[in-house]
């Protein structure tokens, strides 16, 4: 529980930005975390978890909080349902694997997103047709403005695409400690997303499990995303645009490749990828920022690119997306 002062947040985010924190620490539990807020208390202190959804643009004055709770425990199960509670520092990746080593089903799909578990509901993280709301039971949140302790329900959470009140009305007011997800003894398998059931044929697979699923979803990852070990980068750097139908009808009568999803009542969820395309940034560098040349919907760090640099392109892209469709996209990626 040390604190180190003008620490480089380079190793600590998937971006590779070179961002300054005036002080850091790590804390494993409640207690050393109340410890670090009452001699630190500021509004400029930021919490980080795996440091992959975050594009750091200046160096943070306040004391970055590494939080490092770690922990799985099964608190109840019943005939159809085990009730895992999650330290918000386990890697989430790594508790998928524990799940299906378990054989505890629900998360499958969500393979290989990196990050921590206390960042999964930020966003409702989300990947092949499942997101973490189908799973998700409760949570608990320390929020140090009265230093109380608070459980949020599945309904307290507002989960949407890609959001959550902890993204609006309770932005940066609550510090994750844990989450309970609920996951299924008896599996339903999501196969029916993206590439998942073309994976499983080309793997051979006979008999269908939570196993196979996470491996065809690994898969499928593993050649279309750029590695962040590799290339700086936070995934998805934009939301899919969702537009009502009359919108959406007179956009495929101009563009007739337009890629677009149905949403459930009357609108459509657009490709932010594909508008993006489009607009003929894929593949695009200047200096050492870039839209990747697979995947338009992932800016990338070639190297040395600062964070004003990736926004300044993010800036651009919203703009001529803007321009030539009359969308304004929203960046999925948390600008600190
Ligand atoms: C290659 C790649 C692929 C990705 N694919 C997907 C994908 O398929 N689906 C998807 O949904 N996301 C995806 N992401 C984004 C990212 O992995 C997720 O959003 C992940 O949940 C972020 O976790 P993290 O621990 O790294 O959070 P961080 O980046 O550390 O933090 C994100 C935000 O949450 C806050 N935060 C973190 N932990 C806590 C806590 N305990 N309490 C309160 N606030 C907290 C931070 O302050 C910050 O605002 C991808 C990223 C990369 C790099």
């Amino acid at each position: 529980m040390q604190i180190q002062e003008n620490i480089s947040l380079k190793p600590y985010n998937t971006f590779g930005i070179d961002a300054i924190a005036r002080q850091f620490a790590a804390f494993e539990s409640r207690d050393e975390l109340e410890i670090l807020l009452d001699d630190h208390s500021s509004k400029s202190n930021f919490i980080l978890g795996g440091g992959s959804n975050i594009l750091f643009t200046k160096n943070i004055d306040g004391l970055v909080l590494k939080n490092e709770i770690k922990g799985i425990t099964v608190i109840r199960e019943d005939e159809h349902y085990v009730y895992v509670k999650v330290g918000a520092g386990e890697n989430w990746h790594s508790f998928v694997q524990y799940c299906i080593e378990h054989s505890w089903a629900g998360v499958e799909n969500l393979s290989l997103i990196p990050g921590n578990v206390g960042a999964s509901p930020m966003q409702n993280i989300g990947a092949y047709g499942v997101e973490i709301k189908d799973v998700f039971f409760d949570l608990e949140a320390f929020r140090p403005e009265d230093k109380k302790g608070y459980t949020f329900t599945l309904n307290d959470c507002e989960f949407g695409y890609r959001d959550s009140v902890f993204k609006r009305k309770f932005k940066d007011q609550f510090i994750i400690l844990n989450v309970t997800y609920r996951l299924h003894k008896n599996p339903v398998f999501h196969t029916s997303y993206g590439a998942i059931m073309q994976e499983l044929e080309k793997m051979q697979v006979k008999e269908l499990s939570i196993y196979a699923i996470s491996q065809a979803v690994i898969n499928i990852r593993r050649a279309k995303l750029p590695d962040p070990a590799v290339t700086g980068n936070a995934g998805s750097f934009f939301k899919n645009p969702s537009v009502p139908r009359e919108q959406y009808e007179t956009l495929k009568k101009e563009f007739d490749t337009l890629i677009a999803y149905k949403n459930p009542g009357d609108t459509y969820k657009l490709a932010a990828g594909w508008l993006i395309e489009q607009c003929g940034w894929k593949g695009f560098r200047r200096g050492d920022a870039g839209c990747h040349q697979k995947q338009a919907l992932v800016l990338v760090n070639y190297g040395n690119a600062s964070g004003a640099d990736i926004f300044q392109l993010s800036e651009e892209i919203l703009q001529t997306v803007k321009n030539k469709f009359g969308i304004d996209m929203e960046r999925e990626v948390n600008v600190v």
